[in-house]
């Protein structure tokens, strides 16, 4: 990237306890490689006045400019403007516009602006405000010569938009015209290395084509991704840059590849299932309900999923599947025979076309020489027939458990466009 150089400071003594995540610096981020410009560093720091100051002195010695979010609100631990003016040696005055801005704001809701709102008016000398529809801090973009300094407040909901605002007004401009676009595909069902050996020839076909494409391999729990990114001067040769290169890996990786747009793997089921008006229902067992959970996570997901179970015990699997006891007692709750029955009462109990049935074993104990922690059945039932496989997840339970319903998503995505397992 030939733009700018940008440095983030999160401020914040929740983000330095276990419990508070800064995720504003992965946001900004993302929107200013967007736009040419990289990231070289990135602080954390509490809600102290010195320690900001110092640390908006130091970011602003080594980057060409610096993005501060939080405490911009109203109380007394609120002090990253009075840090910045500290730092630049400006003075603050009140601004009257601002005071009415957000009077009105508590106003509209029937209050009575607060005094203590009143320090959200103040305007180190030469800021640019930019407006906060979302709650009452401004924002604050302050150039004193070389030295720029954007502030914004702590909540994603309020920091993004502003954000936005200010990548057109100023970021754009900071960034010398580079533009980078990205792209994700998402593969299931297959291991990393064996993505990679496939992927390989079109990224020496892309290197010596000079195509501006840079590719990413992610392992990710039950998915692997690629990430693509194009960076360019022209937009629009970025675009087509990432169009060309997601055509070949489809061609080297076929319908392993679930979206070329990133989505989640339960989107791309649901979006599927809509697209043919079939309905599903599911019943799991070591899962405990989390492919129900992760299906019914998509808006809209009511058009399609009907219900489900979670049969834990073999009890339940035979009163609410209707699973028979024989089959429990001749092959156990962890067989291809029951895996299928599960999908079958599933599907007939809610008129539904297709049903999954999960059943294993999660860990790490409960394993036997011949079913060991991680062995999972997962069978899909339609009225062209039954499907079913074995597994054999590692990982922790949660891996397994994320695994399973992975599998099994991806195994209803294949029957829907017709693949073979
Ligand atoms: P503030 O502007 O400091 O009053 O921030 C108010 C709230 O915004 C905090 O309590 C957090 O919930 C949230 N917040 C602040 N900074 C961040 C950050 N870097 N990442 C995510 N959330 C944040
Ligand atoms: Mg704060």
């Amino acid at each position: 990237m030939s733009g700018a150089r940008a440095e983030i400071i999160a401020v914040g003594s929740e983000l330095l306890t276990p419990f508070r995540v800064d995720t504003n610096s992965l946001h900004i981020t993302e929107r200013l490689n967007a736009i040419g410009i990289a990231v070289s560093a990135k602080t954390i720091v509490g809600d102290d006045r010195a320690r900001i100051a110092s640390a908006v002195r130091d970011a602003l010695a080594r980057a060409d400019f610096v993005i501060v979010t939080g405490g911009l609100g109203p109380t007394d631990d609120d002090l990253t403007r009075d840090a910045a003016a500290d730092v630049l040696g400006l003075p603050q005055e009140e601004d009257a516009a601002i005071v009415e801005v957000i009077r009105q704001r508590f106003e509209a809701r029937g209050l009575t602006m607060p005094e203590i709102n009143r320090r959200q008016a103040m305007l180190p000398r030469g800021a640019e405000v930019l407006p906060n529809p979302q709650g009452t801090a401004p924002g604050l973009w302050i150039v004193d010569g070389v030295r720029r300094l954007l502030l914004l407040p702590g909540p994603p909901a309020e920091m993004q938009p502003m954000l936005e605002l200010w990548c057109e007004l100023h970021g754009a401009s900071l960034g010398g015209g580079t533009r980078l676009l990205r792209r994700v595909l998402k593969v299931a069902g297959m291991s990393e290395s064996h993505v990679e050996e496939l992927a390989q020839p079109a990224y020496a076909r892309w290197r010596s084509a000079g195509l501006p494409v840079t590719p990413t391999i992610l392992a990710a729990p039950g998915q692997i991704e690629l990430h693509l990114t194009a960076v360019s001067r022209d937009a629009e040769e970025a675009r087509r840059a990432l169009e060309t290169a997601s055509h070949d890996l489809l061609a080297a990786l076929g319908d392993r590849v679930f979206t070329t747009e990133g989505e989640s793997l339960e989107e791309v089921t649901g979006r599927l299932l809509r697209a043919h008006a079939k309905t599903i229902a599911v019943a799991e067992s070591c899962t405990g309900g989390l492919l129900m959970s992760r299906l019914t996570d998509v808006p809209g997901s009511s058009d399609y999923v009907l219900g489900g179970v979670v049969a834990y015990s073999n009890a339940s699997k035979v009163d609410l599947l209707g699973v028979p006891p024989e089959l429990l007692e001749a092959h156990g709750a962890v067989s291809e025979p029951v895996g299928v029955a599960m999908a079958d009462g599933i599907r007939a109990r809610h008129h539904a076309d297709i049903g999954v049935g999960i059943t294993g074993i999660a860990g790490p104990g409960g394993g036997t020489p011949a079913k060991p922690a991680g062995t999972v059945v997962v069978a899909s039932s339609a009225e062209e027939g039954a499907r079913v496989r074995t597994y054999h997840f590692r990982g922790g339970r949660q891996a397994v458990k994320f695994w399973a319903t992975q599998t099994a998503m991806d195994l209803v995505r294949r029957r829907l466009i017709g693949g073979r397992t």
